[in-house]
C-alpha cells in the first residue's frame, strides 16, 4: 500500500508539529485510508479503527492544525427562549435535559 500510493506531507503540517507527530499524524491517516480501501469501519467510532490504530501506536484522533482546518468544527448556538441568553457549544445539547443557567427557562437552537 505504501509503495502504490503516494503521501502528502504538508510542509505546514511539519514545521508546526515536528517530525515523529507528523509520522503519527500519517499513520492515523493511513488506518482511515486502510480500512476504508478494504470496505471497514473507518470512522473514528468504529472498533475496526481503534483496533488498527492501537496496533500501529497511532494517536486516537485526527490532529487540527491551528488556522487551517478549523472550519470544519462546527458551533452549535442556542438561546434562551425567555432571557435570550445566547450560548455557543462545540457539542450538540439535549435540550430537553439542559435549561438556562440563568433563569431556568427552556433553550431553543438558533
Ligand atoms: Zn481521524
Ligand atoms: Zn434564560
Amino acid at each position: 500500500m505504501l509503495k502504490s500510493h503516494n503521501i502528502e506531507i504538508n510542509p505546514k503540517q511539519l514545521k508546526h508539529f515536528g517530525l515523529a507527530e507528523v509520522i503519527g499524524i500519517i499513520k492515523h491517516e493511513l488506518c482511515h485510508y486502510h480500512l476504508h480501501l478494504q470496505g471497514k469501519g473507518y470512522q473514528h467510532r468504529d472498533p475496526e479503527f481503534k483496533q488498527l490504530l492501537e496496533k500501529v501506536g497511532a494517536p486516537r484522533y485526527c490532529q487540527v492544525i491551528p488556522g487551517t482546518l478549523n472550519k470544519k468544527q462546527t458551533t452549535h448556538i442556542y438561546q434562551c427562549t425567555k432571557c435570550e441568553l445566547v450560548f455557543e457549544r462545540k457539542r450538540r445539547i439535549n435540550l430537553q435535559k439542559y435549561v438556562c443557567g440563568r433563569c431556568r427557562s427552556k433553550l431553543k437552537k438558533i
